[in-house]
């Protein structure tokens, strides 16, 4: 039997051909269709700067190393996240942190960051200051963007570097003053993290990439993302290695000379993913006007079920709905969410759960976080399911997922 899963990506005839025709070219990887790629994402962001790698959990990593965060250091993010986003801080030696996210977004919540800075920094004993804040990374959970100028003021106050988790926000905006900002624009933080999973907005099989204005981190990115070598003549270091003569221009630069100056990785994406990627942004602003018209038919169908609270796109925000959850009253419907999930899964609707907090997974239980620590995300962990919202679900299957889940209810003698 189908089973309509909870997401799914779009791929169509131009996506296929795009990749078909790359695979004839001279370039499969570092080609010039990475930069191509790069520049699209840049400019569709509005940033200066876009870095493609390997995937997202590749591009936090990065992000991390070039904000210069080793150990001593504290990475803050929120609990209710893909695990990646707390594991980019034990990757380069750091602390990660988390703070409780606010009851209507999900997302990280300015107070409880200012909260926990504020506790942290009054602390005047020194012994008591192991490990240091350095940066945080707020996730724009769902497509929804934080709240980037509160958590910018805290983080300027407190001397934070901010990396945007915006994995599920490629396309999302949010507004300040007068002015519309797209995220991964990084108006309001040092860098923004994207992937191209399939789940995520567009694709690219794996991928990621990193945004910023900052021509420092970019070119340390750059670097670090092909195992810190470099073959820029004007950056070399050993420059009698480097040059036949003793003046250096590029003409004089040794023909098979690199160099490596940093301990990088091989996260290279390729030509062929680029060039899917490159093929698919030309739907981005599809995908996210079709994914808020279905966001759009579902809350207006499930707005008077009284055991359901569907998400609310915040003021000043234009989410792009990467996930459509709702929180489910299971103790007054008087069924568990396994048994729910279970049924809708026997009538052909895919469901999934988002996030399991990451401090109750068993590697940071051992790290000392316990179930309490964050009240909030621990509530909202109970009630979430995220029903199927992908932009290639059909008339017919939009249907039918709304009069299944009506039904489910209904059926249970709920009023709405
Ligand atoms: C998908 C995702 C990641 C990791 O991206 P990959 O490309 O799978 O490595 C990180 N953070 C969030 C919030 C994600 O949804």
């Amino acid at each position: 039997m189908r089973v309509i899963p909870y997401s799914r990506q779009y791929i169509n005839e131009d996506d296929i051909n795009a990749v078909i025709n790359i695979l004839s070219n001279d370039w499969l990887t570092q080609g010039p269709t990475i930069e191509k790629f790069e520049r699209t994402i840049a400019e569709y962001c509005g940033a200066k700067y876009a870095v493609a790698v390997s995937s997202g959990t590749a591009a936090l990593h990065l992000a991390c190393l070039v904000a210069g965060i080793g150990s001593n250091d504290e990475v803050i993010t929120s609990p209710i996240t893909f695990v990646a986003s707390a594991n980019c801080a034990l990757y380069v030696g750091a602390k990660p942190v988390f703070v409780d996210v606010t009851p209507d977004t999900i997302c990280l919540n300015p107070q409880n960051l200012e909260e926990y800075l504020n506790a942290k920094f009054s602390t005047r004993s020194p012994s008591q200051h192991v490990t240091t804040p350095k940066a945080v990374i707020p996730v724009h959970f769902a497509g929804v963007p934080c709240d980037m100028e509160a958590i910018r003021g805290i983080a300027e106050k407190y001397n934070l570097l901010i990396i945007e988790d915006a994995c599920h926000a490629l396309g999302a905006e949010y507004r300040v003053g007068e002015k519309w900002n797209k995220v991964g624009s990084c108006s309001h933080s040092d860098m923004a993290v994207f992937s191209f999973h399939p789940l995520k907005h567009i694709t690219t099989g794996e991928g990621g990439a990193i945004t910023t204005n900052n021509s420092k981190f970019y070119e340390r990115l750059i670097l670090l993302r092909t195992h810190g070598i470099t073959k820029t003549h004007t950056n070399f270091i050993n420059k009698d290695l480097a040059f036949s003569t003793s003046d250096k221009p590029a003409s004089n630069v040794n023909p098979w000379y690199y160099e490596m100056q940093e301990l990088g990785f091989n996260y290279r994406i390729t030509d062929i993913q680029c060039a899917l990627g490159l093929s698919q942004f030309k739907k981005l602003d599809y995908f996210v006007a079709r994914r808020r018209e279905i966001a759009a038919k579902y809350n207006k169908a499930f707005k008077d079920i009284e055991c359901i609270k569907i998400m609310k796109e915040p003021e000043k925000t234009k989410s792009t709905w990467h996930l459509y959850v709702v929180r489910i009253d299971f103790q007054r419907l008087g069924k568990s969410r396994s048994l729910v999930m279970n049924k809708l899964r026997k009538k052909g609707i895919g469901t999934q759960v988002h996030y399991i907090p990451v401090h109750l997974q068993p590697y940071y239980k051992k790290m000392g976080y316990k179930e309490g620590n964050y009240p909030v995300a621990e509530q909202y962990y109970k009630l979430c399911l995220s029903l199927p919202l992908f932009p290639g679900l059909s008339k017919k299957d939009i249907g039918l997922i709304i009069s299944t889940i009506r039904e489910e209810f209904q059926y249970e003698n709920v009023a709405y």
